[in-house]
């Protein structure tokens, strides 16, 4: 790995980016947080140098693209672009070997347009002394761009960014082969489908959230990776339609759909300002009252919708309406996931934690199929798996102490 940056707001140690119970501040800026010295002193390295540079911009802090795109600076004075360099299957990976896309990022107005802002609040962060010329500049932010990860806790939510070298070497596919999972800052990567013949060219991992209409999913991988996807999904007219499969006719739904997309919109604005759990269920009720008649139990629209209410009332403590909105994500996941997605088994072990809480005994069933993802997703050893397995256990006593009573 390069370099990574924790996510604005989030209080977590920024050097392997655990939440600790006691967490200490960096004595000098007061802006990171520490579990203890010997992760002070790992991060030290690298924070050296910003620390200052934070310190002096105070009161106002730099963003995690900024910070990320300065210690990526920092790192290239330091060692060059040839260090470190990682040997994956035989490949070896620098920063100097990352595609950087510079000639198509000059023909494009957004890319130039946001390269412009950070130069100006760059200067204003680190100095004008510390900004390479431009032709450089454009190389190293095409780079991170391209090559920055977001890391995820244990349940997926985004709690930072990364740029990493290993992960470089493997192209897209909205049908991945391969899944990338997180513990702290560790990325690990896992086949999830048989390859053949064993060859570090045809893994495919996906850049994108995967649960996404076919020209949006296309769109930005255009925007931000300069390609036009051609896989197995993006290719298949039936699998856009299944996203978009209405219960009446188009001509009928046409006049509801820009209201459908707007109510998302709101919903997701909703959920940013954090006004609290039970507003956010409730829009979102009201969102999936008014789709039921229009849009079918597969429409992407309904299943955002669906995350969203689901995460509500797990926030609010509903478990039962938790148990009834995660019931229904179960047919959509399985359309548009692959037997073994993390995202999936992250799902079905939330669900299944719940239902073991509410006595149910379908918890077992659930925890189960969860472990079976879990085990190829995220490996035997992560301690997602570890904890999935004690639950596991808790609910076939469960389900056997409710067998026996009935027996
Ligand atoms: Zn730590
Ligand atoms: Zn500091
Ligand atoms: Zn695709």
């Amino acid at each position: 790995m390069i370099c990574k940056t924790i996510s604005v707001g989030d209080k977590r140690c920024d050097s392997c980016f655990k939440k600790c119970d006691d967490l200490k501040r960096c004595s000098q800026c007061s802006f990171l947080y520490f579990c203890n010295r010997s992760c002070q002193e790992n991060a030290w390295e690298m924070h050296k140098k910003e620390c200052k540079f934070i310190l002096k911009s105070k009161p106002n802090v730099p963003t995690a693209s900024m910070r990320l795109f300065a210690l990526i600076l920092f790192k290239l004075q330091k060692y060059g672009e040839d260090n470190p360099q990682e040997d994956i299957y035989g490949r070896k990976v620098s920063f100097k070997t990352l595609m950087s896309h510079a000639e198509e990022i000059k023909q494009s107005i957004k890319p130039i347009q946001q390269m412009v802002a950070l130069i100006s609040t760059l200067k204003d962060y680190i100095g004008e002394s510390n900004i390479p010329p431009p032709s450089e500049f454009i190389e190293i932010f095409g780079k991170m761009v391209i090559n920055s990860f977001t890391i995820s806790n244990h349940d997926g939510e985004s709690i930072g960014t990364g740029v990493y070298l290993g992960a470089s070497v493997f192209d897209h596919s909205c049908n991945p082969n391969a899944e990338v999972v997180f513990d702290g800052i560790n990325m690990y990567i896992h086949a999830v489908k048989r390859i053949t013949p064993r060859d570090i060219n045809k893994v495919y991992i996906s850049y994108i959230e995967q649960i996404e209409f076919t020209e949006k999913r296309q769109e930005s991988l255009l925007e931000q990776y300069y390609f036009l996807c051609q896989c197995e999904k993006c290719t298949s007219p039936e699998y856009n339609d299944l996203m978009k499969k209405l219960i009446v006719s188009e001509e009928e739904a046409k006049q509801h759909l820009e209201k459908f997309r707007e109510g998302l919109e709101n919903i997701k604005e909703i959920k940013k300002s954090k006004v609290g759990a039970a507003t956010l269920y409730s829009a979102c009720l009201q969102e999936l009252n008014a789709q039921g008649e229009i849009l079918a139990d597969t429409h992407i629209y309904r299943v955002k919708v669906l995350e969203t209410a689901f995460d509500a009332c797990v926030w609010n403590n509903q478990w039962a309406d938790a148990v009834m909105i995660g019931q229904q994500l179960l047919k959509p996941y399985r359309l548009y996931y692959s037997d073994y997605n993390p995202a999936f088994g992250v799902h079905l072990f939330k669900l299944g934690k719940i239902q073991l809480f509410l006595n149910l005994p379908s918890s077992y069933e659930t925890l189960k199929q969860a472990s079976e993802i879990l085990e190829i997703t995220h490996g035997k050893k992560h301690p997602l798996y570890q904890e999935l397995l004690e639950n596991l256990c808790d609910s076939e006593s469960l389900s056997l102490s409710k067998l026996s009573i009935t027996e």
